[in-house]
């Protein structure tokens, strides 16, 4: 299961539903260009090391590149490729006039000290200075990168250049570039479309059984967001337990529990559970919110939700994709349910080059005033070919990659 196989294919799907002018699939079927990197870091204990590092700028048909830095031991080539084409469909799904990058380190960040950390960052910066920048391609947080690294990566590029260059990454801290509101953009992005899904399909309004594999940034924030609308959140997994409790989780109090204890195992009348028995759950909603191939042919017929909202990047192989869509599942793909995290990123952007900070009023007005319309979109494209939501997507922005790319050619 190589993501980026599973990319080509969906790229394949949709090119085919929408007879795609053969130039843009061309053009899409690898990235513009692949950078790499050594990074060498200074360990606290006086050793050097060696990490590898990666850039993929995918398509810039829209404009400059844009997506995130994963800092994983499972990062590899093939996975950042996946990832930046999926950049690319995303900004595009969203209307954001941006393209597709992603990058990556291969390192267990929690092996590191902050002081490696920092170094680390840093030298990512200093290795990828040639064809980053604010005009060029923008990076943004991903799995286990934070606010504070962003921070160091402005401010090294920023030294670099001898000015403040604050627009060369997004998801930086509000004191420091950031925009309000971008920390829970991804969750909050999901949360519109999944109220407009719920709205679509007819379902209650209130006590919506929800379970959610993922308890980061995405997973988290959108827990509590539930929560607090009235869903109940019957389980969660992290990446050392899932746990499950019938009359619904505590999630204010959960993420008290996690942030003292670092997990969500064995939190108070909680039972635990396999992340395979959370998948198959009596669900009304299932969230996969940490990393690709989770929901595979292996196990997508156990699926009972009515609705799969992808908070991850890639969580559902194309064959899961068929068996979901023969189930009636319905399955709000990724680049549309977590496209919140780089239309908030869109508007750091905005903010950091005209040097004017918006209220996070705005910020969320904006926010849905993107998210609704591209639901609506991709919802009637899937009507309209009688497909999946993800091939929907994928039509709705490869209809607007293809018209860029041919004004340009
Ligand atoms: N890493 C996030 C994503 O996969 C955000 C990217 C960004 O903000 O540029 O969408």
């Amino acid at each position: 299961m190589n993501a980026y196989d599973n990319a080509l294919r969906q790229l394949e799907t949709a090119a085919k539903i929408m007879n795609l002018n053969e130039e843009t699939l061309a053009r899409l079927s690898s990235p513009e260009k692949i950078n790499m990197a050594s990074l060498p870091v200074r360990m606290d204990d006086g050793t050097l090391k060696i990490f590898q590092a990666y850039r993929v700028q995918y398509n810039s048909a829209r404009g400059p590149y844009k997506g995130g830095i994963r800092f994983h031991p499972q990062v590899n080539l093939d996975e950042v490729k996946a990832l930046s084409f999926w950049m690319a469909i995303k900004c595009s799904v969203v209307g954001i006039p941006m393209g597709g990058g992603k990058g990556g380190v291969i390192v267990d960040p929690k092996s590191l000290s902050i002081k490696e950390l920092e170094r680390l960052s840093r030298a990512w910066i200093r290795a990828f200075r040639p064809v980053i920048g604010p005009e060029k391609d923008i990076p943004a947080p991903d799995v286990y990168t934070t606010p504070q690294i962003m921070a160091w990566m402005a401010d090294e590029f920023s030294q670099l250049e001898g000015k403040p260059s604050l627009g060369v990454v997004t998801g930086k801290p509000v004191e420091f570039g950031g925009s309000l509101g971008r920390g829970t953009s991804t969750a909050q992005g999901g949360f519109y479309v999944l109220q407009a899904a719920v709205k679509q399909l007819g379902l209650a309004s209130q006590g919506l059984k929800v379970a959610i594999q993922g308890f980061g940034n995405a997973g988290a924030v959108m827990a509590g967001l539930l929560f607090e609308a009235g869903y109940k959140v019957v389980a969660v997994a992290d990446s050392s337990s899932a746990i499950y409790d019938v009359n619904g989780l505590d999630i204010p109090e959960l993420m008290q529990y996690k942030a003292s204890t670092k997990s969500v195992k064995n939190f108070k009348g909680s039972k635990e559970i396999s992340t395979e028995e959370l998948f198959a759950l009596e669900l009304d909603v299932l969230i996969p919110a940490a990393l690709e191939n989770q929901i595979t042919e292996n196990n997508a017929e156990n699926i009972k939700a009515k609705i799969l909202l992808e908070l991850a990047n890639g969580p559902t192989t194309p064959e899961a994709d068929d068996i979901l869509f023969k189930n009636k599942v319905v399955l709000i793909p990724d680049v549309l349910a977590n496209a919140g995290g780089v239309t908030v990123s869109y508007f750091e952007w905005l903010q950091n080059l005209s040097n004017n900070y918006w209220s996070e009023e705005e910020v969320d007005k904006e926010l849905r005033d993107r998210m609704m319309p591209a639901w609506s979109a991709v919802w009637e494209t899937g009507q309209k070919y009688q497909v999946n939501l993800r091939s929907a997507a994928f039509v709705t922005a490869l209809e607007r990659i293809d018209k860029a790319s041919r004004a340009r050619s």
